[in-house]
Order: C-alpha cells, then structure tokens, then sequence
C-alpha cells in the first residue's frame, strides 16, 4: 500500500511517500514560500535523488500540483502514476474536543475543521484547502486527518485543561487548554520510553518541540497530562518564531484601548510579529539569534536568555506537576540542533537529577541519530530524538483502513525492537 501525506502550511506544503507495510520511506520534500515569490522545492528520495530548485507557486493548487509532478517525474519520482497511491493522510492542526485521534475524512470531519479554524485560524483553512484539493485530483480513494491536538486534547485532565474563567465559556464556546504538535510530542514519547527500556505507561517525560512553532508537553505514565500551548496556537508556553507563548490576557487589551490598534492588528502582532523574530528585532533563524549575539548584539542575546529561561521555567514546573522525571527530551529544528539552546534549558537543574554531558550535548547536531545526551551519572535521561510526525500518520492511515486502529492501545512500529528511523534511510 502507497500512502501519500500531505501537510499544509501557511506558507509551505510538505510531502512524503511511504510504503507500507513495513514504513518504508519512498520520498519526501518541501514547497517553501508559496505565494511569495522566490518559491522553492526541495525533494528527497530513498533512491538518493535529489531536488532542491526554485519554482513558480503562487498558490497552495500550484504547490499541490508541483507535488503530484515531481513524485511522478521520470527521474525524481518514486511512482508511475497517482493511480498508485492508495490513500493520502492529512495533517490537521485542531480537532477540537470532537477528534482525539485520526479518522477517515468524511463530510462531518470537513465540517469541523471549517468549524474550529477559529481555533487554529493560520493552520485549519490552508489544511482544508490541502485536503479539497487532493480529494479533487484523488477522489476515489481514502484521506485520513491526523490532529495536531489529538495526543493532548483527548489525555489531559480537567484541572490541567481548564481555564480559571466562568465554566459557561468552556460549556458553550470549547474555550479550554487543547495542546497542540501531538503528531511530534507523540512519536517522541513513545521512541523514549524504548530508549529507557521501559514500557510507555510506567513513564514520566518531558518532552520539548522547539522549533518554528514550540510546545512543551508533561507526559505522566505515557500519556499526556499538560501541554504549554493552551487554547489556540499562540497566547501560552514557550517563546516561538513568531508567536509571543505566555502573555497577560490583559496585553491585548491595553494594545486596542491604548495603542489605537485593531483587533486584526493586534493578532498580526502576536501570531506574526512577536516570539524572537519581534524580540530580536527581525531575526527568526535561531542561527541567526545564536551568532548575533556571540558578535555582540545585545537583543539576540536577550532574545536567547527569554527564550531559554522559559524553556527551563517549563522543565521545573512540569518536573513538580509530575511529580519526578524519566526523561527529558528535545526534538524539531532547533531541539535536535542547537546544543546551546539544550544547555541554557537545563541549566542549574541538577537538583531535579538532571546532568548534561557537555562534550556529548555539543556533538548531538543534525538528525544523525538519537542521543542520550546526559551523564552516566544523570538520574533523569535527556534524549535528542529526531521527530517523525509523517510516520505518525501513516501508521494511523494504514490501520484505519486495514480495520485494526484501536487509539488506546495500538503499538507502532518504532515501538519495537530493531526499528531504524526513516531520516537514517535516505
Ligand atoms: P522546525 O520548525 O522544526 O522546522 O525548526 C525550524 C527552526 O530550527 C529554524 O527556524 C531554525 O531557527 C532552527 N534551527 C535549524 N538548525 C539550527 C541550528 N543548527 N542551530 C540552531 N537552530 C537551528
């Protein structure tokens, strides 16, 4: 079986073939700066070739269909024919409380993501238009969604998920913590708890997603128990690209009353000008952060002490909420390649049984392999694993249409002995 996924982004589509059974990679890429000029594609294949050329995409139909090309070109394609793809999973950001785990895509299912793109308004409409757009060009056979809030939305707990607010907003409106990049705080969870030899359910993690978009998740027994991003992709946790993570609800409010500003503008500034691109003063690369302010410059290094003081701040209040720690775990674009960003996290944590091995922190850059990067000595484990979401959803994909998908209790293949991570296989 073919399994094509497909994630939508704002301003990106990412892509990847996988045969199945067995998650064999066949390919993967990126279209990047859709609708911005200067667009790009980047494709890799398990066959080592390779693309990486600038493209005319001014919008997410010409991205989808540079996709369909490139995965069918003579040279670079690892199939024919779209006839042979036999089903495409979809990555979603919100499901709401509605969808906590992946689903074939029926009218109901695009009906609620129409419905919570209030919640996720820079993801769920771009999703949607990913899914209409291939279900035109493959309408006859299945698409699956697999829910960035599913992990988190469907395990926490009441007092961890709700809002100190009049109960009526939750009842009526669904205003509550959901958590968000379960896709990633999922695959990571469960490739720890191999890595301490241990089963899923008898361990504590704290599991940190930093990249573009960041997000730190407490996983109690293996599953998820808090999360720091709340109700929509912004207003808590961590410091983002461009997304500010915790902030006084009242700011916003004082920016309307007080700034002139409009609503639109004040979300233009908290979702896109904000987190160390608005700190910083322009820079969103966190290279970019990292050798600024070893030149000097003394925003990027302020940039880079807020962001890291709530990376730790997050460690601390998340290791006392669960009550003790297995593992720490750093994962995405900058957790699986910034040792300097992992080091500032855990600083002075020993007292939480948290020991970094420095020379091997330093050398845990690219996604190589997963490294235990903490000392012998070290009662907490801290792990750089290279994240799999696609993975994620092609197994869901392939048991949803198999008829074997039990949510609760199904068990990945990276779960088992002898797994090799598809990053190793290209
Ligand atoms: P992601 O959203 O997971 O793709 O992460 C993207 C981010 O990873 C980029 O914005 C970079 O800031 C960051 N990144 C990638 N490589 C490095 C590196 N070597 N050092 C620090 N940050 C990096």
């Amino acid at each position: 079986m073919i399994i094509l996924t497909l994630n939508c982004g704002s301003s990106s589509v990412k892509y990847s073939l996988w045969e199945m059974p067995g998650a064999k990679p066949l390919c993967q890429g990126i279209v990047e700066r859709v609708g911005m000029g200067d667009s790009t594609l980047t494709h890799k294949s398990v066959s080592n070739t390779s693309k990486n050329q600038e493209v005319d995409c001014p919008d997410h139909e010409a991205a989808i269909d540079l996709i369909f090309d490139v995965i069918t070109d003579s040279e670079s394609g690892v199939v024919s024919d779209l006839s042979e793809i036999e089903v495409v999973a979809h990555r979603v950001v919100h499901g709401g409380e509605k969808y906590t785990h992946s689903v074939i895509i029926d009218e109901d299912v695009i009906g609620a993501i129409d419905e919570f793109a209030i919640l996720a308004p820079l993801h769920n409409p771009n999703n949607l238009l990913g899914i209409r757009m291939a279900q035109k060009v493959m309408p006859s056979v299945p698409h699956t969604a697999s829910w960035d809030t599913a992990f988190s939305a469907a395990y926490m707990p009441r007092h961890t998920s709700l809002y100190a607010i009049p109960y009526k907003f939750y009842a009526e409106y669904g205003i509550r913590r959901y958590g968000y990049q379960g896709l990633s705080h999922s695959y990571v969870a469960k490739r720890a708890a191999r890595l301490l030899g241990r089963n899923r359910s008898e361990v504590n993690l704290i599991s940190l997603h930093i990249g573009n978009g960041s997000t730190v998740t407490a996983v109690k027994k293996g599953r998820p128990y808090d999360q720091s991003l709340g109700f929509s992709t912004c207003g808590e946790g961590l410091v983002m690209g461009t997304r500010c993570g915790d902030l006084d609800p009242i700011v916003p409010l004082f920016m309307i009353q007080h700034a002139n500003m409009t609503h639109q503008e004040v979300e233009d500034v908290l979702y896109r000008q904000s987190g160390v691109f608005g700190l910083s003063g322009g820079y969103i690369d966190r290279r970019d952060i990292i050798s600024a302010a070893s030149d000097g410059d003394t925003r990027a290094q302020l940039t880079l002490d807020v962001e890291c003081y709530r990376l730790r701040k997050y460690i601390g209040a998340y290791a006392a909420a669960l009550g003790g720690i297995d593992a720490v775990v750093f994962t995405a674009g900058v957790g699986e390649n910034s040792p300097l960003h992992r080091q500032l996290a855990c600083q002075d944590l020993d007292f939480l049984g948290i020991q970094l091995d420095r020379k091997v922190n330093n050398s845990a850059v690219g996604r190589q392999s997963e490294v235990d990067i903490s000392t012998v000595d070290s009662k907490v484990k801290v792990f750089v694993i290279p994240t799999d979401e696609e993975l994620v959803m092609v197994e869901d994909a392939a048991a949803i249409i198999e008829d074997r998908f039990d949510p609760d209790n199904f068990t990945y293949s990276f779960e088992q002995p002898g797994y090799v991570p598809s990053y190793l296989r290209f």
